[in-house]
């Protein structure tokens, strides 16, 4: 009986020790030095190399170490296996964090000031009427990030698949819902999963249902905006700027026209970090639960992709 940690590019020290931690006498095989394949029974991925989990025999689970599973869905020879994702209120907190930050640095006008300051311009101006903010994605992140702006005073209008009620939100379902969700919104904040039906869904079309002027802010996977399509936009007026936390290509590439666009704000992917000791903790709580055959919590539905 072990463990498989296949988690790429990453320090692990700390998680290793939180996980040894939890799950004393418990085998950890770290990628890619996996001596035994044939004990494994759970995997950690992120960004896992595809056909990589052919090699567990005896693989009973999967379990993402970050929220989002679109890297794990991505392998092609993904064995039939239940998959559990983070679900932790420190992560739902660091990105309630990340976008009350950027929605004040907009209210302020802070981007502007920044401008100005790298051309010793002294220009005052009044902050930003920014007062209805959109959240696309009502998940266990996106319900949080709503209710909290919800409760700093603006008007929340948000949107998913299927109908939500949530306190003082707007709620918005479907395709059909969408123009109407993010029309009178002044600044659109983006909490979707990336799946097939997500991928590339903020193209030209749907931007175009923006309100005119407002701001975009990207805090969940790079492929659901199309690039192009963004930049077209903020040609156009249509969009003002946009903070982009992801990107389809991570790093993203030095040449990339988003590191030098005026209205680009960008983060190199830390909205929402794991925190190795939850993570750790949730992802022990999951192994005794493969162990007993009981299902896993927080588990996807992998026909939704999410
Ligand atoms: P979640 O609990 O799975 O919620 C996903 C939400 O999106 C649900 O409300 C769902 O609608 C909605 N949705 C999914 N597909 C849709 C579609 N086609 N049309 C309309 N709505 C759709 O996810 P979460 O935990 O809140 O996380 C959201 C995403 O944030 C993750 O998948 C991850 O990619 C990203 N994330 C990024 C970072 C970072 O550091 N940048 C950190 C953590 C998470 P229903 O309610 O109807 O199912």
């Amino acid at each position: 009986m072990s463990l498989a940690l296949i988690i790429p590019d990453r320090p692990l020290q700390g998680f290793i020790d939180a996980l040894t931690a939890e799950l004393p006498g418990v085998p950890l095989q770290i990628w890619p030095d996996i001596p035994a394949p044939e004990e494994v029974q759970m995997a950690v991925v992120w960004r896992h190399p595809a056909g990589s989990l052919s090699a567990f025999r005896q693989l009973k689970a999967i379990h993402s170490f970050g929220a989002g599973v679109d890297a794990v869905l991505a392998d092609p020879a993904l064995p039939a296996l239940p998959i559990a994702r983070i679900v932790d209120p420190a992560l739902t907190q660091a990105m309630v964090h990340y976008v009350h930050t950027v929605v004040a640095m907009y209210h302020l006008r802070m981007d502007l000031f920044l401008a100005q300051q790298s051309q010793a311009l002294w220009k005052p101006r009044s902050p930003r009427p920014l007062k209805h903010i959109c959240v696309l994605g009502l998940g266990e992140i996106g319900s949080v990030v709503a209710a909290h702006l919800a409760a700093q005073g603006y008007q929340v209008s948000g949107w998913a698949s299927r109908p939500r009620q949530l306190d003082g939100i707007r709620t918005y379902a479907g395709e059909p819902e969408f123009a109407a969700a993010v029309g009178q919104a002044d600044l659109v904040v983006c909490l979707l999963p990336l799946t097939a039906a997500t991928r590339d869904f903020l193209n030209a079309e749907r931007l175009a249902m923006f309100k005119t002027g407002s701001l975009l802010i990207n805090v969940a996977r790079g492929a659901i905006v199309v690039d192009d399509d963004l930049l077209a936009a903020l040609a156009s007026g249509q969009l003002s700027g946009a903070t982009l936390d992801v990107f389809r290509q991570e790093p993203l590439p030095a040449d990339h026209p988003f590191w030098q666009h005026p209205a680009i704000q960008i983060t190199p992917h830390i909205s929402a970090v794991t925190n190795v000791a939850t993570a750790a903790q949730q992802i022990a709580i999951n192994y005794r639960r493969m162990l007993a055959a009981e299902p896993l919590l927080q588990q996807i539905d992998v026909t939704r992709g999410y």
